[in-house]
């Protein structure tokens, strides 16, 4: 197909992401990619600094994965999961357990992370009604979170950035602390925990959870806070008979520098969900790991059984690439490869703090951002991004990277340079 047909036929009957057809922002015919490098359809190349966003931790076409795909293919790439197992699930679990915070053995594979969320909130809900405390059915969350799309994983998101007022009338209400204010490696005051205290103080007759993103709030404002105030939540859930939910979705395997975030703090959550970098980015699969106590609280109750099982629930093709994935990056020293690409994010997006319309530059693992004091024109920026090769795609106010693990020093020089170039241009 010519590209101009491909646009014309995708602007016709294709949504993207968060998108208008009346207004449709533009699209870049891909035809490859391999490494850190997408090939578009006109043989431009761009460099990927956002691993299509948090998931291709490895690099595109990478050997490893695609091996173990093809191999899946060849044995059974899906069967349904009621009923039956497999190798690939079984193996998942063990190494998800294994690599997880102590504590969470029990593992529910889902289909997206959105998903593994909805799984998560109902866990918990169906916890407390087994518990003879149905009463315990709200969530509490944190402004600047983000927790994915669906109904119940939006009703958790920042009620601001997440529209709620759209759908106001049909979501569950819950309750919302402020974003934490202290900042990671910073320690967190009583005064910082002051509003989650008294939230939770309140109203832990009603509460079920707390959720929240550990240590980075990703898509909700790509803010890093600090380790002292996810212990403390911990605590006051602990202190109140709060479940604790930690959407690791973004930040799982080892982008914060931790193998999962919550390492920082020295936590387990009740329950964890991932996603995202699962699968290196191969397809969609998710996990909702969750602790003996909630599991056993479930399985005694009323119901008998948890209450959910998708279609694709443990889909043999994705648990095997998720298989080879953590595999592959448990067989390299990660910690020095997220080290190297730190410091490579530190030196090479310094230069932004100096530059008019920059609010901050924030650097943590393979997690980089600019902060500008206005929202970007996202149309404008993302052109004069791939014009300098390079694939960015900023939300709001923020320029961000986490580029995949197998970034060379020279890719990473050429991406930092390129960002700076561009928002030194559009300032
Ligand atoms: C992306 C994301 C989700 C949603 O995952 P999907 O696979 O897009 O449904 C949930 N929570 C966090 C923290 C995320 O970054």
């Amino acid at each position: 197909m010519q590209d101009s047909e491909l646009l014309n036929l995708d602007r016709q009957h294709l949504w993207h992401p968060y998108s208008s057809f009346t207004n449709p922002p533009p699209v870049y015919p891909v035809a490859s990619a391999e490494g850190v490098t997408i090939t578009l359809t006109d043989g431009r190349q761009l460099i990927d600094g956002m691993s299509s966003w948090w998931s291709v931790l490895h690099g595109y076409n990478h050997p490893a994965l695609n091996a173990a795909a093809k191999a899946q293919l060849d044995q059974v790439s899906h069967v349904m999961f009621g009923g039956f197992t497999h190798a690939p699930a079984v193996t998942l679990a063990k190494k998800l357990v294994d690599v997880t915070p102590v504590g969470l053995n029990r593992v529910f594979l889902a289909d997206s992370g959105s998903v593994s969320v909805e799984v998560a909130l109902k866990m918990a809900l169906q916890y407390w009604r087994s518990c003879g405390k149905p009463e315990k059915h709200r969530m509490l969350a944190l402004r600047n979170g983000y927790h994915g799309d669906t109904f119940g994983a939006m009703a958790v998101c920042d009620p601001v950035t997440g529209m709620h007022h759209l759908f106001a009338d049909v979501m569950p209400q819950h309750l919302f602390a402020p974003s934490p204010a202290a900042r990671f490696g910073e320690p967190c005051t009583a005064d910082d925990l002051a509003d989650i205290r008294a939230l939770i103080e309140q109203h832990h007759h009603e509460l079920a959870a707390v959720i929240l993103e550990p240590i980075v709030q990703g898509a909700g404002g790509m803010k890093f806070y600090s380790a002292d105030y996810l212990k403390a939540v911990r605590d006051l859930c602990d202190q109140y008979g709060v479940l604790l939910i930690a959407d690791e979705i973004a930040t799982g395997f080892g982008r914060t520098g931790k193998l999962f975030a919550c390492e920082h703090a020295g936590i387990s959550p009740d329950i964890l969900c991932l996603g995202k970098g699962l699968t290196g980015g191969y397809m969609t699969l998710a996990a909702t790991l969750c602790n003996d106590e909630v599991a056993r609280g479930i399985c005694e109750g009323e119901a008998g059984v948890f209450m959910h099982g998708p279609t694709f629930m443990g889909n043999p093709l994705a648990c095997a690439v998720a298989n080879a994935s953590i595999d592959v990056l448990l067989s390299q020293d990660w910690q020095a490869v997220v080290k190297r690409i730190e410091t490579g994010l530190t030196q090479g997006l310094a230069p932004a703090s100096d530059l008019p319309g920059v609010a901050e530059v924030r650097v943590l693992g393979t997690i980089g951002v600019v902060e500008m004091q206005q929202p970007v024109q996202m149309a404008v920026i993302q052109k004069a991004f791939v014009d300098k090769g390079i694939w960015v795609r900023p939300f709001g106010k923020l320029i961000y990277v986490m580029p995949p693990l197998v970034i060379t020093d020279a890719q990473l020089e050429k991406l930092t340079t390129a960002m700076i170039e561009v928002i030194a241009g559009v300032a």
